[in-house]
C-alpha cells in the first residue's frame, strides 16, 4: 500500500473547521451552531459549552498548551495574549481546563491599544468576544479564537466588528431588494473577498544593515540601480529555487491553517512577488489575510529572508498593493454581479451594478480614506499604482450598455446579442469580457469588483466594510423607493436608468496614469484627495457619519475616534521616518563622506574634481539636514493636531525629499567601500 501522504491531506489540519467539529461536537449542538451562524442569532450557553469542550479536546490532541482570544485592534495588526489550559489540581496534580466562559468572553487590558479617546485611562478593561462565524485555529501550540474587541462601555475598538456589522447591513438590504425582484428563495447573501497580496523578499543580512528598512519598512533614500524593471524580465519570470523554497513552506503553513493559497508568481519589480488565495467569505478572508501577512514574515525569517509588506519600499520601481476582489452572492449560489442568462437575471445585475456605481460616486471620499495612510501615500498616484482619484473601470461593452440605457436607445451589442426586456436593452454580457485596465483604482472584472487602491500592509477590514456599507445604503434607498412606487419592470428600469444617468461621471475607462485624467476628473467634480492629510477632514464628514450610523456600523463617537487615530498614526509614522533619516545621515552618511573625501589626494585632476563635487553635495546635505532637524523640533511646539498634521504632511515630507535629493547623487559618487548602507542593486538583485 502506498503510505505517502498527498500534499493536500494536511489542508486545514490546524483549523477547527466544520468537518473537524463534526468529530468533536454532538451532532445536535453542531446543528444549532450552524443555524445560529446562518441566522445571526445568539448561541445558547449549553451549545457554547459543547463547542468549548470539543475545541479543547481537539486542541490538546494537536499539542496545544495555551489558548488566546485573537483580535484585530485598530493598529491594523492582530493581538493575542496566551493563557495556559493548565490549572493545579489536588496535591501535585493538574488538569487542563477550558470552559464556555473562556471561549465566549475575555477581558484583555485595553489601555495600550489605540482608542482615539474612547477609553478613559482609569477604565483600562476591554472585552473580547468570540466570533463564532470564523474558525478557531492553532498557531505555535496556541489555540487562537477569533474575537471582536470592545471597550468596557461597549465602544468598538477593533476592525472585525464593523466588518461583521456591514455584512449584516448588506445582507438585510440585499434580501429586501431580491424579494422586490420576486426572489423568494434566497435566504441570505454573503460578501466574498479574495485579497491578492504583493510583497518583497530581501536578504535578512542586508535588511538588517539599514535602519530605515528595520524601523520604517521602507528605504528613505537610495539611488536607482542601473537596472530597474524596464526589461519586464521579472514579471511572471521563472521563480528562483530559493524563492520557490520559501513559497512552498509558506503554502504548507497556509494550507494547514485552511488558507487556500492558490496563485503565486514574480511581480513586476525586482524582488517582488504575489500570492493570491482562493476567495472566501469576507470575514474569513479578512482573518486569513491578517494571518497570511504574519505567516509570510515568519516563514521568510526561517529562510534568512525578510518579507517586506510596506507599500513603497523602494523609489523608482513598483510598490505593493493588495487587490481586494469583492462580490456578493446568495445562499442559493448566485453571484449578484454576474450578468445573467435571462432577462430577469439581467435586471437584477443592472440594479446591483447601478447601485454600486451610485454608491461609489456618492461616497468615494470614504473609499479613498479607507486606503489613505502614510505608507500608501508613497504609492498611490505614482505612475505604477492606481491614481488617488476614485473612479470605476467597467470596460467598453458595459459602458456602451449603460449609455444605451441612459439614452433609451437600443444597444447594438454585436455578437453578444441583446435581450430586449420591456422595450429596454438589458443584455447578456459575456463574462470576463472586461479589459484589464491596470490604471484604475476600482475595476469591474466580469462578476466582481477589484479594489486596487488598498495597500499591501493594511488590514482589508475597513475597505471591505465600507464597500459593504455603501452597497447596503444604496440598496436600502432603492428598496424604499420600489416599495413605495411598486416594483414593476417599469419602475425598476426607470430606477436603474436614473441611477446610471446621475452617476455616470464615476465611470472612467481611460488611462488613469495620464495627466489629462486629473483635469478630466476635476471637470467632473471628482475630488483628487492626493494624500492622507487631505482625506482626514473628509473621513468624519457629516455625510459619512450619517451613512455609518444609519447602517449601524459605528456611533458618531466611534467614527470620530477612528479619525483621531488615523491622524495620530500618520503623524507618528512621518515623525519616525524623519528621525530615522536624521540618524542615518548623522551617524552613517556624513562620516563616510568625510572619510572618502579624506582618502582622495590632490595628485590627480579627477580626484580634485570629485572632491569638489562631493564636497559641494556634502555641504548641501548638511544644510537640508539642519532644516529637517529644525522642523522636527517644531513638532513639540504644535498647539493642536491640525498644526501637527500640516507640519508632518506639508513640511517634514518635503524636508525628507530634499535630504534624499542630495543623498542619492552622493551615493552614486562615493566609493562603495565607504558607503555604509547596501544600495538598491545589492538589496534588489541579491536573490
Ligand atoms: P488576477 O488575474 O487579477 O490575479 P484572478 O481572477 O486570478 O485575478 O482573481 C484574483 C482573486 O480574485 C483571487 O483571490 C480569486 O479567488 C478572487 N475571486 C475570484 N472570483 C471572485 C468572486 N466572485 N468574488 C470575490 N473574489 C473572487
Ligand atoms: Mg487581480
Amino acid at each position: 500500500m502506498n503510505s505517502r501522504k498527498n500534499s493536500g491531506d494536511y489542508f486545514g489540519s490546524l483549523v477547527f473547521n466544520e468537518s473537524t467539529m463534526r468529530d468533536y461536537i454532538p451532532e445536535t449542538s453542531l446543528g444549532v451552531w450552524k443555524e445560529c451562524v446562518k441566522k445571526h442569532t445568539v448561541l445558547p450557553e449549553k451549545i457554547a459549552a459543547d463547542i468549548a469542550d470539543g475545541m479543547k479536546r481537539w486542541a490538546l490532541e494537536q499539542g496545544a498548551t495555551h489558548y488566546t482570544h485573537w483580535f484585530q485592534p485598530l493598529t491594523g495588526e492582530t493581538a493575542e495574549k496566551h493563557e495556559g489550559f493548565l490549572i493545579p489540581s489536588g496535591q501535585d496534580g493538574f488538569r487542563m481546563e477550558f470552559s464556555s466562559k473562556e471561549l465566549i468572553k475575555g477581558e484583555p487590558d485595553a489601555s495600550s491599544f489605540p482608542s482615539g479617546g474612547l477609553r478613559s485611562t482609569f477604565e483600562a478593561r476591554g472585552y473580547s468576544a468570540w466570533d463564532p462565524t470564523s474558525y478557531a485555529f492553532i498557531k505555535d501550540k496556541v489555540l487562537c479564537i477569533p474575537t471582536v474587541f470592545c471597550s468596557y462601555s461597549g465602544e468598538v475598538l477593533d476592525k472585525k466588528t464593523p466588518l461583521l456589522r456591514s455584512g449584516e447591513a448588506l445582507n438585510r438590504q440585499a434580501v429586501r431588494i431580491l424579494r422586490l425582484l420576486g426572489d423568494e428563495s434566497t435566504g441570505s447573501v454573503t460578501v466574498n473577498v479574495g485579497a491578492e497580496q504583493e510583497y518583497f523578499l530581501l536578504r535578512k543580512e542586508q535588511f538588517m544593515k539599514r535602519e530605515d528598512l528595520r524601523l520604517c519598512g521602507r528605504t528613505l533614500f537610495g539611488a536607482d540601480a542601473p537596472k530597474k524593471q524596464e526589461l519586464d524580465d521579472h514579471y511572471y519570470g521563472a521563480i528562483k529555487p530559493e524563492v520557490t523554497a520559501f513559497m512552498q513552506d509558506l503554502n504548507d503553513e497556509l494550507w494547514k491553517l485552511g488558507i487556500c493559497a492558490k496563485t503565486e508568481h514574480n511581480e513586476v519589480a525586482p524582488a517582488q512577488y504575489e500570492m493570491a488565495p482562493f476567495f472566501t467569505n469576507a470575514n474569513l478572508a479578512n482573518d486569513q489575510n491578517q494571518l497570511t501577512m504574519e505567516i509570510m514574515k515568519r516563514v521568510a525569517e526561517k529562510h534568512d529572508l525578510v518579507c517586506l509588506l510596506s507599500e513603497k519600499p523602494f523609489a523608482g520601481i513598483n510598490g505593493s498593493g493588495k487587490h481586494v476582489n469583492w462580490s456578493i452572492s446568495t445562499d442559493t449560489g448566485e453571484n449578484l454581479f454576474s450578468p445573467g442568462r435571462t432577462p430577469a437575471d439581467n435586471t437584477r445585475f443592472l440594479l446591483f451594478f447601478a447601485a454600486f456605481l451610485k454608491g461609489v460616486d456618492e461616497y468615494y471620499e470614504l473609499l479613498r480614506s479607507s486606503a489613505a495612510y502614510a505608507g500608501n501615500d508613497n504609492r498611490l498616484g505614482g505612475q505604477e499604482a492606481p491614481p488617488a482619484i476614485i473612479s470605476v473601470f467597467i470596460g467598453s461593452e458595459l459602458e456602451a450598455v449603460i449609455d444605451a440605457i441612459i439614452s433609451e436607445h437600443p444597444y447594438d451589442g454585436g455578437e453578444n446579442a441583446a435581450l430586449a426586456v420591456g422595450g429596454d436593452v438589458l443584455l447578456q454580457i459575456a463574462r470576463d469580457n472586461t479589459d484589464r485596465n491596470r490604471t484604475s483604482p476600482l475595476a469591474f472584472t466580469g462578476n466582481k469588483f477589484e479594489f486596487r487602491m488598498v495597500g499591501s500592509s493594511q488590514s482589508i477590514a475597513s475597505p471591505v466594510a465600507y464597500l459593504n456599507t455603501i452597497m447596503a445604503q444604496e440598496l436600502k434607498e432603492a428598496a424604499d423607493e420600489l416599495e413605495s412606487a411598486g416594483a414593476t419592470q417599469e419602475t425598476i428600469t426607470a430606477l436603474i436608468r436614473r441611477m446610471l444617468k446621475e452617476h455616470r461621471r464615476i465611470v472612467f475607462n481611460g488611462n488613469g496614469y495620464d495627466a489629462s485624467w486629473v483635469e478630466e476628473a476635476a471637470r467632473r467634480g471628482l475630488k483628487n484627495l492626493k494624500n492622507t492629510a487631505q482625506t482626514i477632514p473628509e473621513y468624519a464628514s457629516e455625510k459619512n457619519i450619517r451613512l455609518l450610523t444609519e447602517n449601524g456600523i459605528y456611533t458618531r463617537k466611534e467614527i470620530e475616534s477612528r479619525g483621531a487615530i488615523r491622524l495620530e498614526k500618520y503623524c507618528s509614522i512621518i515623525t519616525i521616518e524623519a528621525r530615522t533619516l536624521i540618524e542615518m545621515v548623522r551617524k552613517g552618511i556624513l562620516g563616510s563622506v568625510s572619510a572618502y573625501l579624506a582618502s582622495l589626494s590632490d595628485a590627480f585632476g579627477f580626484e580634485k574634481k570629485q572632491k569638489e563635487e562631493i564636497g559641494r553635495l556634502g555641504d548641501h546635505l548638511y544644510c537640508v539636514l539642519e532644516q529637517l532637524e529644525a522642523d522636527v523640533k517644531k513638532l513639540d511646539l504644535c498647539e493642536d493636531e491640525a498644526a501637527r498634521l500640516s507640519l508632518c504632511s506639508d513640511v517634514l515630507t518635503a524636508d525628507m525629499k530634499a535630504v534624499r535629493a542630495v543623498i542619492d547623487p552622493l551615493e552614486k559618487r562615493i566609493d562603495s567601500r565607504f558607503w555604509p548602507y547596501p544600495d538598491y542593486t545589492e538589496l534588489l538583485f541579491a536573490i
